[in-house]
């Protein structure tokens, strides 16, 4: 393991999917593309869990594909455990998936619905070869239970997934993700389809194991207030750029940007001795499609505080406005 302070370091991120051609941009050689991720940086402390917050289609799923590998990007840079794993090879990737393992937001749809939990639980082991015999695999099953507390493990591990309740999938989907004893998981909006009474008893778990195993994650939410619970830092992004980024007390309580301040103020969240002290930001319109993105800010088509600046000069980019609080937005002193 490496010294260095930060398990991923993402520069620049892309993701342009090429959109399909009319017969005049064939003609013209031209290509037009969705930039789904479109230049995003930031990085992850070992053990800590970093939350990606933003509206549907604002690019967080892509970039938490982007960083499982499951797909490659059109440019920038990957650092994991200080390696470049940017573009990796079949036995890189094979290494890396052991050390990044993902949680999905649908535990059922990711399970064979013809194995029992402990078949679930055992196929990475064979895939990745884990394990020497049988009996050795299912030692390492039961610990994985354990370790979310689906207690007793030997009644859990008999059961098919639609023998458990949403929130028992869940901490199956987790236990399998833990298996291979992985170094950092990402978690893709993992308690969005589990009964509210459920999520924090979810989110704490979560919480537990990551402490206990001192794991780092990646959590990819729209829901602003998991991320304050749950995370240690929060990026906002919008358009695929992060337009906010620090820890959340910093990002929900004392935000800069018109956009997480209308995301907040969009959450109607009573938090417990305090005011909100955010005025409603009355943003317009719908989000611009990925494939057209505005020129200089790209938020300002919707943002009460534009002016001609923010779409004559060059887009804005992320600046420590405070310490550890990064903001992108030219005029974030006077809103
Ligand atoms: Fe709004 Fe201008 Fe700031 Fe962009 S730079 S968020 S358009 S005020």
């Amino acid at each position: 393991m490496s010294n260095n302070k930060y398990l991923v370091e993402v520069e620049n991120l892309q993701k342009w999917f090429p959109t399909r051609r009319t017969m005049g941009e064939v003609f013209k050689g031209q290509q037009r593309y969705v930039k789904a991720v479109d230049g995003v940086s930031f990085k992850i402390e070992r053990g800590e869990i970093f939350g990606l917050v933003g509206e549907s289609g604002c690019g967080k799923t892509t970039t938490g594909k982007l960083i499982m590998k499951l797909l490659d990007p059109t440019g920038g840079k990957l650092i994991f455990d200080a390696d470049d794993v940017t573009h990796l090879d079949k036995v890189g990737l094979d290494t890396y998936r052991q050390n990044v393992q993902m949680v999905f937001q649908d535990p059922y749809a990711s399970m064979n619905p013809r194995f029992r939990l402990r078949d679930v639980l055992e196929e990475p082991l064979i895939i990745h070869k884990k394990g020497g015999t049988k009996a050795e695999r299912m030692e390492m099953v039961k610990k994985a239970l354990n370790e979310v507390r689906l207690q007793p493990p030997e009644e859990f591990m008999v059961r098919f997934p639609h023998m458990l309740s949403g929130g028992q999938r869940q901490r199956g989907a987790t236990a399998r993700s833990l298996i291979l004893n992985p170094k950092m998981i990402v978690a893709d909006e993992p308690v969005s389809m589990i009964d509210l009474s459920t999520r924090a008893e979810i989110l704490h778990m979560m919480k537990t194991v990551q402490r206990e195993l001192n794991l780092t994650y990646l959590y990819i939410t729209h829901d602003l207030s998991t991320a304050r619970y749950f995370t240690d830092k929060i990026a906002v992004m919008y358009l695929g750029k992060i337009v906010e980024m620090g820890v959340p007390n910093d990002v929900i309580d004392n935000s800069f940007h018109p956009y997480t301040k209308a995301l907040i103020t969009a959450v109607c969240e009573p938090i417990a001795g305090k005011v909100n002290r955010i005025k409603e930001v009355p943003i317009k319109g719908e989000v611009p499609s990925a494939e057209n993105i505005p020129q200089g800010c790209r938020f300002h088509p919707r943002c009460p505080y534009a002016i001609k600046e923010c779409w004559e000069k060059e887009e804005p980019v992320l600046e420590e406005v405070e310490k550890g609080h990064f903001v992108a937005c030219r005029r974030y002193k006077e809103i």
